[in-house]
C-alpha cells in the first residue's frame, strides 16, 4: 500500500476549539468513467451514501472521472484509487493474467467488493449510415473507444472473433465515451460502441441529437463467444427507452462491478459496502440504472476475482452469503 497516498491522516488542523481531537480521516478514491456515463453516477451514489455518516467511520469518498474499466483496474493496481468501476469481463482478465493483462501478469491483489447494474455492448449507429445489424459495421467510419475504457478492449475482442481489424473500418476514432455522441451526429462517424447500463445520458444524448438505429449484435460469432465466457451473457435493450428506437435490440453484455485490493483495510471497505446495503432504497433511486439492483445478485454476480474480507464480513453479517 502507497501510504503517501492512502494513508489513515490525523488531522491536526481540525483540532476542534473544544479541545478534542477530530477524529481520523481516511480519504478514498473511486475510479469510475465518463460522466455521462454510469460509473460516474454510481460512483457518485456511493460516496454519498459514504460520506453521509463520516461523523461514524472517519472515512471521505471522492469520485473521479476516468477512462473507464481498464484504466480504473490499473489505477488500483498501482494504489492510485482505492476503488473502481469495472466490466466483469475486464476483473476477470485482470486477476487472471489474461486477454489484455497478459503482458502484466495477473493481478492477484485484487478483490471484489459487489456487482452493480447490466452492461449491454451498445452499438449506435446513424440512421441514414446504412447499419442494420453488427456485420455492416465492416467498412463504416467507427469509434472504438478510448484506449483504457472497458468498450474499447471488449470491441477489440468482438473485432477479433469476427475477424476484424481496425483496418476494416473506413475511419477509426478513439474518442471517450463523452464525445462519441457529438461527432457521430456532426457526421464525423457513422456508428460508436458504448458499454454501458440503460438508460444512460451518453445514449440518450446520441438518440436524440440526430436520428439514430440501435444496432442488434447478434450472430453465430457472438453466440458462440458468450456460450465460451461466464462473464459474457446474452441481453436486451429494451424498445422505447430512447428516442427513434421503439424495438428490443438484442446484444451480448457484462456487468458492471466494483473493485479494490488487498492493501485496503478490511474496515474501510466493510463500511463503504455497509453505507450503501444499508440504504439500497436510497442507492437504487439515484439513478434509473440502478433501479433493478438486487442484494443477493450484488454480493455474487460477475465477481470473479476473491471478494474482499471486508465485503465478505458485511455480507455473512446480512445473510446475502454463508
Ligand atoms: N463500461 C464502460 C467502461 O468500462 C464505462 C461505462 C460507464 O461509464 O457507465 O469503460
Amino acid at each position: 500500500m502507497k501510504t503517501a497516498v492512502f494513508g489513515a491522516v490525523t488531522a491536526v488542523g481540525l483540532v476542534l476549539s473544544t479541545g478534542s481531537v477530530a477524529a481520523q480521516q481516511t480519504f478514498i478514491s473511486i475510479g469510475t468513467g465518463g460522466v455521462t456515463g454510469v460509473y460516474y453516477p454510481a460512483g457518485g451514489a456511493i460516496c454519498r451514501l459514504v460520506n453521509r455518516d463520516r461523523a461514524e467511520h472517519g472515512i471521505r469518498c471522492g469520485v473521479e472521472s476516468t477512462g473507464g474499466s481498464i484504466f480504473n483496474i490499473n489505477a488500483v493496481r498501482e494504489g492510485e484509487l482505492e476503488f473502481g468501476v469495472a466490466q466483469s469481463d475486464w476483473q476477470f482478465h485482470a486477476f487472471n493474467g489474461s486477454s489484455r493483462f497478459e503482458e502484466q501478469g495477473p493481478f492477484e491483489g485484487l478483490r471484489a467488493v459487489f456487482s452493480l447494474h447490466p452492461e449491454p455492448f451498445t452499438v449506435v449507429a446513424r440512421a441514414d449510415a446504412g447499419i442494420s445489424s453488427f456485420d455492416d459495421l465492416s467498412g463504416k467510419r467507427v469509434n472504438v473507444g478510448n484506449p483504457g475504457s472497458g468498450q474499447r478492449g471488449t470491441m477489440e475482442v468482438v473485432m477479433e472473433a469476427m475477424g476484424w481489424t481496425m483496418s476494416d473500418f473506413s475511419v477509426v476514432s478513439e474518442l471517450p465515451a463523452g464525445e462519441q455522441a457529438t461527432a457521430m451526429c456532426d457526421n464525423n462517424i457513422d456508428a460508436i460502441v458504448y458499454t454501458v447500463g440503460h438508460p444512460s445520458g451518453a445514449i440518450q444524448e446520441a438518440t436524440t441529437a440526430c436520428d439514430t438505429v440501435l444496432v442488434n449484435v447478434d450472430n453465430d460469432t457472438i453466440r458462440a463467444l458468450v456460450e465460451d465466457r461466464d462473464y459474457y451473457r446474452m441481453a436486451t435493450i429494451p424498445g422505447g427507452m430512447y428516442r427513434g428506437n421503439a424495438d428490443d435490440v438484442t446484444t451480448f453484455g457484462v456487468g458492471a462491478t466494483f473493485v479494490t485490493s488487498d492493501d485496503v483495510p478490511e474496515e474501510v471497505v466493510y463500511q463503504v459496502v455497509k453505507a450503501v446495503f444499508e440504504n439500497l432504497e436510497q442507492f437504487r433511486a439515484l439513478h434509473p440504472a440502478l433501479a433493478i439492483l438486487v442484494p443477493e445478485e450484488m454480493a455474487s454476480d460477475g465477481l470473479s476475482a476473491p471478494l474482499h474480507p471486508g465485503a465478505e464480513r458485511f455480507f455473512r453479517e446480512a445473510g446475502l452469503i454463508d
